[in-house]
């Protein structure tokens, strides 16, 4: 496959013939589509995957996007869902059935966790939770009825990585589909498609989208594999993103390889200044040198986004909720990937938290480094 370049991607492809010259496509706020006779209306029907019928399948705004989407993950083909969540469950689905078993890691993100231990566990469907950082724990977790690995490369709490060439070179040798969550990466940092993976999953609420203004998910792979989850569980499932989201997220996309950059200066920079702030304890993020798994980030990162965490020292619940309340510019909220920064403690999250009560995630955002840290450092001075 011929690859392009980013901008080439981002401000061109899948718009080459927009009317009148616009810059911006339109947006396609139609249910249906109609057809100039009956072979041509029975074309469409047949073939549904190729074809612009009723937008619960396709629609040319969304297809824009995945056009998109799919060049940026050096896939041939890319589906666009509602949400991320979508995008996760109907992927796993289509690839299972009764009797089937799954391998997952055990800090990847919560609604996916709990749909393969519970949901999936309701239709016969088996799972083992792998730590995921050691490729032979992975590989004494499959068993002869084992169909996905699932992988997400780092986890969005923990920031532990798998080796995805390992981990995708076992799985091809096994015929497993792996899948893996790159929403913290994004494909400006991380291609897991070069690395062997099959399918590659994201929730576009984050950086794709990038303003937090809108909810959607993509998942993308072979023509065979989105084609068989388009058919089988889009379709079927109707977890169809309004044209409105695509349309959105096309705008967002568009400024992905601007933004991310920051991002991870930001994170750089607070994550290097925390670790030297005596009343931390340690800093989770991968692309600091000290970090763990430093080596394989590099080889598998080309740098990272604005997502990390750290732990204070102290274990005093209220010292913690100090520190988190005299926060100006970091929001208290969920999720991440737009252009603010925020904070999310796991003790807000968790019930029962032990030894993680001090764990703080951080989204760097988009604003002026010294804002921040001088934020999180007057906070951590005022509560401790
Ligand atoms: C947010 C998130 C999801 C879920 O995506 P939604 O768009 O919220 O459904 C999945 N994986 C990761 C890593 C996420 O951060």
């Amino acid at each position: 496959m011929q690859r392009k370049h980013i901008t080439e991607i981002l401000h061109y492809l899948g718009e080459e013939d927009l009317p009148s010259g616009a810059v911006n496509p339109p947006l396609f706020q139609t249910s249906i589509f109609s057809f100039k006779d009956f072979d041509d209306f029975s074309t469409a029907i047949s073939d549904e995957t190729n074809h612009f019928l009723y937008t619960r399948g396709n629609n040319p705004t969304v297809n824009i996007l995945e056009q998109k989407l799919a060049a940026l993950e050096h896939a041939e083909r890319a589906k666009l869902f509602a949400s991320g969540v979508a995008a996760i469950v109907s992927s796993i689905s289509a690839f299972v059935q009764s009797g089937d078993h799954i391998v997952t890691i055990k800090d990847c993100y919560s609604w996916t966790s709990t749909y393969v231990a519970k949901y999936m566990a309701r239709f016969g469907v088996e799972h083992t939770f792998v730590e995921g950082s050691d490729a032979n724990e992975l590989e004494a977790a499959l068993r002869p009825n084992t169909k996905i690995i699932y992988l997400e490369s780092p986890t969005t709490f923990t920031f532990k990585l798998q080796d995805l060439t390992e981990v995708a070179s076992l799985g091809r040798s096994k015929g497993i589909k792996t899948i893996i969550d790159n929403t913290w990466a994004t494909p400006i940092y991380q291609n897991p498609i070069d690395f062997g993976v099959d399918l590659v999953v994201h929730s576009a609420s984050k950086y794709l989208g990038g303003n937090s203004d809108v909810v959607g998910g993509v998942v993308a792979g072979s023509n065979e594999d989105i084609k068989r989850i388009f058919e089988k569980e889009f379709l079927n499932t109707g977890a169809v993103p309004d044209p409105f989201a695509a349309w959105l997220i096309l705008r967002g996309i568009r400024t992905l390889h601007i933004r991310m950059p920051v991002h991870f200066q930001n994170a750089m920079e607070l994550s290097r200044r925390l670790q030297e702030n005596e009343a931390v304890e340690y800093v989770l993020y991968p692309m600091l040198e000290s970090s763990d798994q430093y080596s394989l980030a590099k080889k598998q990162m080309r740098g990272g986004s604005g997502l990390f965490s750290f732990k204070l020292k102290t274990r005093d619940i209220d010292r913690i909720k100090r520190f988190v309340n005299s926060l100006k510019f970091f929001r208290r909220a969920v999720s991440w990937g737009g252009y603010e920064s925020l904070v999310s403690p796991y003790a807000v999250s968790h019930r029962d938290p032990g030894e993680n009560v001090s764990l703080i995630r951080i989204h760097a955002g988009l604003e002026e480094i010294e804002v921040l840290s001088e934020d999180l450092e007057s906070a951590i001075r005022s509560a401790l």
